[in-house]
């Protein structure tokens, strides 16, 4: 296990943005995050934890403390429950777990990062959250010094929320592996409209497990949502804000801002008198349509909601069109938008 000192963080995020970590370490073993903790305390340096680096926005200045790399590795699997370490690819994981008949995270491909990533933001996409299969996650608690099983109902999860990325107990754990409770002979998920959508236009009426992963693909492969190299819109953290949770109340003033009637509006039901916004919408009716730009900093011309490094853009500019959405959103509508990628600083 090798401290490295001043190693640049941009390869190893993918808006491939960011200064250098004063210290950097790579953890492949339980015990080597165990050490790294230590190193971090003695010498009173602040710890960040990086997977993929696929949610994370880190600074021009870099990070002035210890980043652990988490590159633990190992899938293990009984029946239907898939056990594997934080650092594997996730993608990879979905694949092998549609390739041997496993259902219940198909709709997650296609997701950059790692499996210790997923409980984090308790990761979704297509109908599908990671919350619905968790049933543990391994990890070592930094404040008791032990290693701790947590089950689904101690992750504390809700949408793009748990308990490892809010409240008191943030940053608290370092995640070592997420053991995940699939079904067998099961039919895919087919919940979401863009899904069900691609499946009447092909005609597919009871599509496999196979056909949903390939569907999700594609239609990620359309709006720039997927890692591939050379894409010109690959440098990014996906969805930049989070979908908004309002009063319904406020609805006749975001329609009136918006000059459409009310039923215009898109929202889905969020508990009592609430409803979820699609952040992309409020974008786009705040003029920050596909392809806007701001220096080197852009919304994806494939997707709204992803803000895009369109070569050489620093942190400071994808912050500064950040806080332009904001701003102009918080104006206009009234709602706060919340980023969801990690500011690293
Ligand atoms: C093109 C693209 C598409 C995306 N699409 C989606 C999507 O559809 N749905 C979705 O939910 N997300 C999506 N994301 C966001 C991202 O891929 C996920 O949030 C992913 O799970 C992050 O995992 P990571 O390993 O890259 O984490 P990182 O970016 O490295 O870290 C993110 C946060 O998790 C913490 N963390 C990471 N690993 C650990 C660990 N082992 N222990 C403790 N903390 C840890 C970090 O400290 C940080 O706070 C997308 C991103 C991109 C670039």
């Amino acid at each position: 296990m090798e401290f490295r000192q001043h190693v640049s963080l941009a390869p190893f995020t993918t808006f491939e943005i960011g200064g250098p970590a004063r210290w950097f370490v790579e953890a492949t073993t339980e015990s080597d995050i165990e050490a790294a903790v230590d190193f971090a305390k003695e010498r009173k340096l602040r710890l960040f934890v990086l997977g993929g680096g696929s949610n994370v926005l880190v600074s021009d200045a870099g990070f002035d403390g210890l980043v652990l790399h988490i590159a633990l590795r190992g899938i293990e699997r009984s029946a239907a429950i898939l056990s594997a370490a934080a650092g594997e690819d996730w993608d990879a994981l979905v694949s092998s777990s549609v390739a041997t008949d496993l259902a219940g995270i198909e709709c997650l491909s296609g997701i950059p990062g790692t499996v210790g990533g997923t409980p984090v933001q308790n990761v979704g996409a297509y109908g599908q959250e990671v919350s619905r299969t968790i049933r543990t996650v391994r990890a070592f608690d930094r404040a008791t010094r032990k290693w701790v099983d947590l089950n689904n109902v101690a992750c504390g999860f809700s949408y793009r929320r748990s308990r490892f990325n809010q409240g008191p107990d943030r940053d608290r754990f370092i995640v070592s592996r997420v053991t995940y409770a699939l079904a067998q002979n099961v039919p895919a998920s087919v919940t979401y409209a863009d899904l069900k959508h691609y499946f009447k236009n092909q005609g597919v009426a009871d599509p496999c497990l196979q056909q949903v992963r390939e569907a999700v693909l594609s239609i990620r492969l359309g709006k720039g949502m997927v890692v591939t190299p050379d894409h010109p819109e690959r440098r990014s953290a996906g969805s930049f804000f989070k979908n908004p949770v309002v009063s319904a109340a406020k609805l006749p003033h975001i329609a009136e801002a918006a000059k459409l009637p009310e039923a215009e509006v898109p929202r889905y039901p969020a508990g009592a008198e609430e409803v979820k916004l699609p952040a992309a919408w409020l974008l786009e009716h705040a003029g920050f349509v596909k392809g806007y730009r701001q220096g080197a900093a852009a919304v994806s011309t494939r997707h709204t909601l992803a803000l895009t490094n369109q070569g050489g853009a620093t942190a400071a500019e994808i912050a500064a069109l950040r806080d332009t959405i904001q701003t102009r959103v918080r104006e206009l509508f009234g709602v706060a938008l919340e980023p969801e990628p990690v500011w690293v600083a």
